[in-house]
Parts: C-alpha cells; sequence; structure tokens
C-alpha cells in the first residue's frame, strides 16, 4: 500500500511525523480525504479531529484550527494546537469545557464570546478525540 508522510507541527514544536495510507480532517469547505498522489492543495482547518489510517490502525489528532498543506507524498498540519489523542488530558478539557460553557451561560456583556466559544469547541473536540 502507498503512504504519504504527514507532519503536524505546532508553535510549541512538532508532535508528530509518520507515514500513513490515509489522512481525514474537516476543512473550512468540507471533509478532505488524502490519499497518496492527491492534487497540491492548501486549506484552512476547523478545530476538529484528523484521522490518519494505516493497515487495520487509526490514529487521531485533535487539532485547533491551522492549515493543511498537501503534497503528493506530504502533508503537513500547521496547527495552533494539536494533541495525539492519547496525549489529551481528559480532566483539563472538561474543566476548559465547564469554564467556557460557565461564561457563554452568564449572560455577562463583558465576555468575549467568540473566544468562549472557540475554547468551548476545543475542549469538546479534546474530549472526543480522546474517547475514540
Ligand atoms: P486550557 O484552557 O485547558 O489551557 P486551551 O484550549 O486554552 O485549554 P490551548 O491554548 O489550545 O489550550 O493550548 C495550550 C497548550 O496546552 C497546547 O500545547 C495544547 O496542546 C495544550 N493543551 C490544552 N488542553 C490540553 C489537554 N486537555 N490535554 C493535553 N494538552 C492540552
Amino acid at each position: 500500500m502507498k503512504t504519504l508522510t504527514v507532519s503536524v507541527v505546532t508553535p510549541d514544536g512538532p508532535i508528530l511525523e509518520d507515514d500513513y495510507e490515509m489522512l481525514s480532517c474537516k476543512a473550512e469547505n468540507g471533509e478532505l480525504g488524502i490519499l497518496p498522489g492527491h492534487i497540491p492543495l492548501v486549506a484552512p482547518l476547523t478545530i476538529n479531529a484528523v484521522r490518519l489510517k494505516r493497515e487495520n490502525t487509526e490514529d487521531l489528532l485533535a487539532v485547533n484550527g491551522g492549515f493543511l498543506e498537501v503534497r503528493p507524498d506530504k502533508v503537513t498540519i500547521l496547527a495552533r494546537s494539536a494533541e495525539k489523542a492519547s496525549d489529551i488530558d481528559v480532566e483539563r478539557a472538561e474543566h476548559a469545557k465547564e469554564r467556557a460553557s460557565k461564561l457563554l451561560e452568564s449572560n455577562n456583556p463583558n465576555i468575549d464570546v467568540m473566544r468562549a466559544k472557540l475554547a468551548l469547541h476545543r475542549a469538546i473536540n479534546r474530549i472526543e478525540v480522546a474517547k475514540h
């Protein structure tokens, strides 16, 4: 089976570099499935899971926005932050979820609603990816 090299990089450093048969993710324009030999493209990513398939296994990453760059034999994800499923601290994500939910429910006019929504979305994404 042909593979492509997937590299995930964040401002904190590299998160993953390995060979996979397929990558699926959610770009702002919709779901993308990338196989080796894909045409080059650059796409902004949503806060979502990135699925990496190889043989009979699937690795999951929580990717919290950023960009995907596809070349025929390589995919690079430049993410604002990203965690492998096994590196996610679920308790921390549950706390972040609760904090953001409370802020959004508070109706306090001084809160940055978009910021709280993004924090909630990151926390939910981490919890979902860790559960997989
Ligand atoms: P928190 O409020 O818990 O810090 P956050 O969504 O604001 O969450 P980010 O700014 O996205 O956090 O990330 C800051 C750093 O902490 C990144 O390196 C990110 O990978 C890491 N991180 C955040 N939440 C978790 C988690 N639940 N488990 C593991 N690493 C995490």
